[in-house]
């Protein structure tokens, strides 16, 4: 039985886990979720328990950074005690606890989630304006999200924003939002649409390639590469005429898959080793099984073994399948 650090076949270290609390979401954005969504029962779910020792398990062998995500994880009752127990271990294994939220709750659970030890959260917005905002998420709650980064920002967050780039949705309001953003002392980072279940839509009619926003953006400003990396996906450039720097995660365009240091894990307590494949190991059934430390241990070494190289997303054309016929809501991004 091994007991060291996460390394996969490809000498690939993992020391970032993505841990999804729930499927459920209060907005249904349209890239992201079909609009009648049904979601899972809840003895599906792993319980508070379960999601801490689970965790628990990922910083004993290596893993220095969790990501707390959903579907919307703050739609999830208990999520803030998960997050106070975690951020116990913060300095003892685990280096940084951070979330992933569309913020419509975050006005409630900003100050708990500082004093908890959370010192960033990534908030996605694809828009300040009411009516594509309510397009895109079929809801109206703009409002919502917005107080919801002013509470988190007055806590003391560092936030970051994640801006998901659409044909026809939110194009031309790119510039705008960069300048929004980094006018409040915000990273944006913009993110290429990526074929992830069936939305009930065809993504070549979503699909912005990152390339073409960049022309936009180098037509007006100047764009500088920077050599700053967080050890994900993302690369970065600052823009002179606001100072801030910008983010571009171009799965399409560009393969990221090199230094993948991540893996994912869905409420269910399935581990995905990879965004754009179906290969998962359960590790619910090792965490509710006869021997949990034995059988978790086993499971992850599996998931190690069975890491693939690199995705294979595609959306070169229209009429193409997802990749991977799961939403982004279940492996929570
Ligand atoms: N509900 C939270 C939120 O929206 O931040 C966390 C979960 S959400 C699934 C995580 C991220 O995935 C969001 O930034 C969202 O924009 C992004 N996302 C969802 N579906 C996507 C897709 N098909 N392609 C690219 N990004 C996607
Ligand atoms: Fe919900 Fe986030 Fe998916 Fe939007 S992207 S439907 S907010 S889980």
């Amino acid at each position: 039985m091994s007991s060291g650090v996460l390394s996969d076949r490809f000498g690939r270290r993992i020391s970032y886990l993505r841990l999804s609390v729930t499927d459920r979401c209060d907005l249904r954005c349209v890239y992201c979720m079909a609009e009648n969504m049904r979601f899972l029962p809840k003895q599906e779910v792993l319980s508070l328990e379960e999601l801490e020792r689970l965790s628990a398990a990922f910083i004993d062998r290596g893993v220095e950074k969790i990501r707390i995500t959903g579907g919307e994880p703050l739609v999830r009752r208990d999520v803030l005690r998960l997050i106070e127990r975690l951020g116990g271990r913060l300095g003892r294994g685990l280096e940084e606890l951070t979330l992933t939220t569309n913020a419509t709750q975050l006005s409630r659970h900003a100050a708990d989630l500082k004093a908890a030890g959370v010192r960033r959260v990534n908030v996605s917005l694809d828009t300040l304006d009411d009516a594509v905002f309510e397009r895109l998420t079929r809801r109206r709650a703009l409002s919502l999200a917005l107080a919801g980064i002013d509470a988190a920002q007055a806590a003391g967050l560092e936030v970051k924003i994640n801006t998901v780039a659409l044909k026809d949705a939110n194009r031309d309001e790119i510039p705008a939002m960069i300048e929004w953003a980094h006018g409040r002392g915000m990273a944006m980072t913009l993110i290429e649409v990526m074929p992830l279940g069936d939305v009930g839509a065809d993504r070549f009619d979503q699909y912005l390639p990152l390339s073409a926003v960049r022309e936009d953006l180098e037509a007006r400003w100047t764009l500088t590469p920077s050599p700053m990396r967080t050890g994900g996906p993302s690369r970065y450039m600052t823009v002179a005429h606001t100072g801030g720097v910008l983010g571009f995660i171009t799965p399409l365009t560009n393969n990221f898959c090199d230094g993948c240091n991540r893996v994912r894990v869905t409420c269910t307590g399935q581990i995905y080793m990879c965004l754009g494949h179906m290969d998962r190991i359960d590790l619910r059934a090792a965490l509710r099984g006869p021997d949990p430390q034995r059988d978790l241990a086993r499971a992850l070494d599996l998931a190690m073994a069975r890491k693939p190289e690199r995705h294979g997303f595609d959306i070169s054309g229209p009429g193409q399948a997802p990749a991977a016929p799961r939403h982004m809501s279940v492996t929570g991004g």
